[in-house]
């Protein structure tokens, strides 16, 4: 498999090429050259595979310059019991007949993004063995994708993680998880100032190419192509727990911020997986759906951008999207160049009135947006009706879903995190705290272990060169 770039500017690249780069040198993002497309005869051998096996299957075909051996031993120690809970790993719950929820929320941190995020740490360790290499992971985050990350690449050789958050601005919860980890190669950086503030030093050290290239500085940010394919793997394990056979159709609600995890479902549809609709949820920050109802992407500013009470959705634009469009476009990259050199200086582009829009429909995506009040009604229906507690972005999902829930269709809906992570919203919804799993009971109680920073781009360039040479 090749890979090229949204954009076109680049050259024809490996998946262990790519996997540890974020954007591609033109800008754009790195895609398969063509989907590999699954026979009926295959998805009926996959039926029964577990969940380990099903990942290789699908992973090998996107990262068949890794020899096959070392990809299975890679799968086989991150999709475990003891890291997911059970060996379904992500376990389907059936609310009534045909409405599901699928479990991804049962890793370390108790959100969907470990799945993908444990596999790139062994991927990346496996990587950086090989060449002898080391890499220093720089991000900034609000919750869950900061959390996420230390877990996968806790104890990792040859990989540190320096992570910037607001100081005193996530809540308890996240920050006990990130701070209480004692790793070695994990940097807690705690800034005097906001989550936009982190994000511009990340920035602006990326941007700073001799430090960059000096110090091995990488992200495990979203648009990582191994992140996106790694999620695929459960678009099919879901269709598989919730059909009789492969002549079924199924569709998925999935709550939607970067657009990451729902590409993984449009992936897994052109690779042949029966999927009828791919429902995008968001919350009050509706650029996505707005897009899928009107035809025009409308990034919004950081001022435009609202604080829910489904924090992880709060984007102002979708990095993935741009991987969607290059294929609405028939992959045309010099048209997707086009459109986002007007989504980089924060304009809009508008595709109401081209024929462009009337073939969304043919990828099988429809959406709608949530509300605060609305997740809150849904958290407290959905455990009136069927004793099960679900969590903020979930709720999202679950309402956008039922909304366009057909009759025949089994309905799929992703659960993104578990309820404890946001138990004011539980307590408000249902009047009482959500249980918290067995280990976590007393995590605020935990040692931390952190250093605080002004937001100031030298010092934490200062930092990382210190902690570099000490651990060198
Ligand atoms: C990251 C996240 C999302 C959004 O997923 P995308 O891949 O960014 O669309 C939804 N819910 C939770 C809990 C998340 O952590």
């Amino acid at each position: 498999m090749r890979y090229i770039s949204t954009r076109g500017g680049m050259s024809q690249k490996s998946f262990s090429e790519i996997l540890l780069s974020g954007l591609s040198p033109d800008g754009g993002l790195a895609m398969p050259e063509i989907y590999p497309k699954v026979t009926r005869a295959e998805l009926d051998t996959w039926r029964s595979l577990s969940y380990p096996s099903l990942a290789f299957e699908i992973l090998s075909r996107f990262a068949d310059d890794i020899p096959a051996d070392d990809l299975r031993n890679l799968i086989n120690q991150t999709y475990t019991p003891e890291v997911f809970g059970s060996v379904d790993i992500t376990p389907l719950r059936t609310l009534e007949p045909g409405l599901h929820i699928l479990g991804l929320s049962n890793g370390p941190t108790l959100a969907f993004k470990d799945i993908a995020m444990q596999l790139l740490g062994n991927l990346f360790q496996y990587q950086l063995t090989k060449t002898g290499d080391e890499l220093n992971i720089l991000g900034a985050t609000s919750g869950d994708t900061g959390s996420s990350a230390e877990y996968a690449m806790r104890g990792k050789h040859g990989i540190r993680v320096f992570m910037l958050s607001p100081l005193g601005k996530m809540s308890r919860f996240q920050t006990a998880q990130m701070f209480s980890l004692q790793d070695k190669n994990i940097f807690n950086i705690a800034i005097r100032g906001v989550f936009d503030d982190c994000q511009d030093i990340v920035k602006a050290v990326s941007n700073d190419h001799v430090f960059k290239l000096a110090h091995r500085i990488g992200t495990v940010n979203s648009i990582n192509w191994a992140r996106i394919v790694a999620q695929v793997v459960y678009y099919f394990k879901g269709y598989f727990a919730a059909t009789g056979n492969n002549d079924e159709q199924v569709s998925f609600a999935v709550p939607s911020g970067n657009f990451g995890n729902i590409c993984a479902g449009h992936v897994a549809r052109m690779m042949g997986l029966p999927i009828k609709h791919l429902i995008l949820a968001t919350n009050e920050n509706d650029v996505l759906d707005e897009f899928f109802r009107t035809g025009v992407y409308r990034p919004r500013t950081t001022a435009e951008t609202r604080h829910t009470s489904s924090p992880s959705m709060d984007i102002s634009k979708a990095s993935n999207f741009e991987r969607f469009i290059f294929d609405l476009t028939g992959r045309n990259a010099e048209q997707v160049t086009e459109f986002w050199s007007k989504v980089d200086k924060g304009n809009a582009f508008d595709l109401s009135t081209t024929p462009l829009f009337s073939r969304v429909k043919d990828y099988g995506f429809v959406s709608g947006s949530s509300s605060h009040a609305a997740r809150i009604a849904t958290i407290r229906d959905i455990y009136q009706r069927y004793h099960v507690l679900v969590d903020t972005h979930t709720a999202d999902g679950l309402k956008v879903g039922q909304a366009h829930r057909e009759a025949g269709v089994p309905l799929i809906c992703l659960e993104t995190a578990l309820p404890a992570k946001f138990s004011e919203s539980i307590t408000e919804a249902i009047g009482c705290e959500p249980e918290r799993p067995v280990g976590f009971e007393n995590l605020e109680g935990l040692p931390q272990r952190y250093v605080v920073k002004d937001a100031d781009v030298q010092a934490i360039k200062d930092y990382i060169d210190q902690q570099c040479e000490i651990s060198a």
